[in-house]
């Protein structure tokens, strides 16, 4: 083993860069490493599908602190090193080059990683599942004004993706299962009347289609679907993550949907948190187990678990709220935005600027505040009051 370290932060995404700031909180000086195995310094994902190509902001300040900051903070950096093994019992972590880092406390921050498309071709070299910024690089070189992309998926990646690349005049395809866009959070209505905005601007939707194989035909590709045939540069798929689970599972710790953790962020193991994507937490506003893929989540988790890992003790309550561009038209939503619940839409103008509440047995569970802002902190109120509403005492309640 090469050294031991107070705190040893695996994964150096949002979740485990926060963790700093929440350890050097209550320590000011207990050794930190943080080991992730990308090889850029730490970055902020969601302007790779948003304000890069918006012109909105530049490369370099997509950074979540520069290298003076980490150097300040005292923590030692391991870019480009992955973990393959823990050994809960001596406390080491190992990584791929078989060199071992000891630790008192540990946190998995792996986050997650994209689903893969198992049809033939899936896995054809230049089929990018988009997720990182090595993605988000190899796709800008590629996709200049003119050039063709099929994208895989109407879900949040798919639908801002399509969105930023149509901005920078790239002939999108956009091809999904659903009969809508976002389908898991936009009422039906909605996600038609947006995917017929994306069509008047100049994107082709095949929705309600699955694809069935992809091919590659001279430098670029064929994709197949039950209906279409269609011929790009590029194919980018944004189908999902699974969580990073496999070093938790490797060292015996409670893994359901995510790292199993308590209301701390402890997992099965004392010595072990998990913050982030990869985290199955008590999501005690909503009362159940949830696993939450966004940006507010995975800043205020990680920051929680360092100075657990600090030995604060405090309980996650944070209700996150997460955000996304299609165009125009921008949202933010907290707590259960699932558009199987019973959903009250409540308009200014319809599509464009309102909020949608989703409620379970007449409480509100969550709310899409679309195009009004400022509002992120009533919603929440209002999803933790846990009162019975009727369609009459939401209609102006949050504007
Ligand atoms: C393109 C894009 C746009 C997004 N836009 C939004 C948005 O608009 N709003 C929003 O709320 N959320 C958005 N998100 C989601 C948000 O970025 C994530 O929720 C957040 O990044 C999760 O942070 P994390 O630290 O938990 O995990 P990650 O960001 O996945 O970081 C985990 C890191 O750990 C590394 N790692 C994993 N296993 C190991 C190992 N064994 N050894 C070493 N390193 C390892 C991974 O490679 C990764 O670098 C977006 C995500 C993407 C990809």
């Amino acid at each position: 083993m090469d050294a031991t370290y107070r705190y040893l932060i695996i994964g150096a995404g949002l979740a485990g860069v926060s963790a700093v700031a929440g350890i050097r909180e209550l320590d000011s000086d207990g050794r930190i490493l943080l080991i992730g195995d990308e090889a850029e310094l730490p970055y902020d994902r969601p302007p790779l599908s948003k304000k890069l190509w918006l012109g909105k902001k530049k490369l370099e300040e997509i950074f979540l602190h520069d290298r003076a900051w980490y150097e300040t903070h005292g923590v030692e950096l391991a870019p480009g090193t992955e973990v393959i093994r823990l050994d809960p019992g001596a406390k080491v972590a190992i990584d791929r080059k078989g060199t071992g880092y000891g630790y008192e406390k540990l946190l998995l921050a792996t986050g997650g990683r994209p689903r893969r498309l198992t049809v033939p071709g899936g896995e054809l070299e230049g089929v990018c599942y988009y997720r990182y910024l090595a993605d988000y690089r190899s796709t800008r070189a590629k996709a200049s004004a003119g050039a063709s992309v099929v994208v895989i998926g109407g879900g949040f990646i798919g639908s801002e993706l399509a969105a930023a690349l149509r901005a920078n005049e790239v002939s999108v395809t956009m091809v999904y299962p659903e009969d809508s866009l976002c389908a898991r959070v936009f009422p039906r209505e909605l996600g038609q009347a947006l995917q017929e905005k994306y069509r008047a601007r100049g994107i082709t939707v095949h929705a309600g289609e699955n694809v069935v194989e992809i091919g590659r035909q001279g430098d670029g590709f064929v994709t197949t679907t039950d209906a279409h045939r269609v011929r790009s540069d590029l194919v980018i798929a944004g189908i999902g993550i699974t969580p990073a689970v496999e070093l938790a599972q490797q060292a015996g710790l409670k893994v359901d949907n995510g790292i199993v953790v308590d209301e701390c962020l402890r997992t099965s193991d004392p010595a072990i948190h998990a913050a982030g994507d990869t985290a199955f937490f008590p999501y005690q506003a909503l009362g159940e187990r949830r696993r939450v893929e966004h940006w507010d989540n995975a800043g205020e988790q990680g920051k929680c678990a360092g100075r657990n890992l600090a030995g604060a003790g405090v309980r996650y309550d944070h209700m996150p709220y997460f955000f996304s561009d299609l165009f125009e038209f921008g949202y933010e939503a907290v707590g259960d935005v699932d558009s199987r619940l019973e959903v009250v839409t409540d308009w200014q103008q319809e599509f464009e600027k309102g909020v949608i509440y989703y409620l379970a047995e007449g409480k509100v569970r969550g709310a899409m505040l679309c195009n009004v802002w400022d509002k992120v902190e009533t919603a929440r109120a209002l999803i933790r009051r846990g009162a019975r509403m009727t369609r009459e005492d939401l209609r102006g309640a949050i504007q």
